[in-house]
């Protein structure tokens, strides 16, 4: 960190993750948000709540919501709202999520921005600040091309960008890596298209607030990190 000059120091930290506690991260799909997500979570001390990853656990827990939602999904549609806003609704009365948290991957649509204003309005709460990672789409589609996940842990690779060290095998837990059902090329031009219709109206609806703040997401996940990093500590300035 000390040859990062321009990060926030551990006080800083403090201070960023007491105050800003309910922060939402946005970007298309290849912008490396999951992977940026998990290490902000981390260093705030709050959970993440990625929908992507809690529609997927629903799907395959064969819940009533998750059997509705697991079509959308494998063609790389957005799942209705009224679904996604039924599990978010029930993950944030959960004891965990009460100082604050990380939103990844919602909100998608105006409705869920809305609706999730509504839902944190009348608990005396709102959102702080949302931060948009910026990527191309021939850059978004070249870096999820060769998406690989492990089918144990859910720990995320790149069969060129970020292998793992044993082909196909994961380096926290050994366990095999596969591709998302969800990663096949035409779902993932679908799923580009479909962002870039309904994400602009999210990122109009926060810019209005006041509380967007946009950070370019090329380059690698070091310098990438480092950029979140700035933006949070300029909050605090
Ligand atoms: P992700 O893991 O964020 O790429 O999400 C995977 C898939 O889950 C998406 O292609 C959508 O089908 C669905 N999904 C995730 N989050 C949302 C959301 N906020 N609204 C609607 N669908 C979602």
């Amino acid at each position: 960190a000390s040859l990062r000059p321009s990060a926030p120091g551990v006080k800083a930290w403090r201070m960023i993750a007491r105050k800003k506690r309910r922060i939402v991260l946005l970007g298309p799909p290849g912008s490396g948000k999951g992977t940026q997500a998990v290490r902000l979570a981390q260093k705030l001390g709050i959970p993440r709540l990625s929908t992507g990853d809690l529609l997927r656990d629903h799907a395959k827990k064969g819940t009533r919501l998750g059997r509705r939602a697991e079509p959308y999904m494998a063609r790389g549609d957005l799942v209705p709202d009224e679904i996604v806003l039924a599990m978010v609704a029930q993950q944030l009365d959960e004891e965990a999520y009460r100082d604050g948290y990380l939103l990844d991957g919602f909100p998608r649509t105006l409705p869920q921005a809305e609706a999730l204003g509504h839902m944190l309005s009348q608990r005396g709460q709102a959102i702080d600040l949302v931060v948009d990672l910026e990527v191309g789409a021939r850059e978004s589609l070249r870096r999820q091309l060769g998406r690989l996940v492990c089918s144990r842990c859910g720990a995320s690779y790149h069969e060129f960008f970020q292998p793992s060290r044993e082909l196909m095998k994961c380096d926290i837990c050994g366990g095999g890596l596969v591709q998302r059902e969800d990663d096949r090329p035409a779902a993932i031009l679908e799923r580009l298209r479909v962002h870039e219709e309904q994400s602009r109206p999210v990122l109009d609806y926060y810019a209005g607030q006041g509380k967007l703040r946009t950070v370019s997401g090329g380059g690698d996940v070091e310098g990438v990190f480092s950029k979140i990093e700035e933006v949070l500590a300029k909050e605090e300035g």
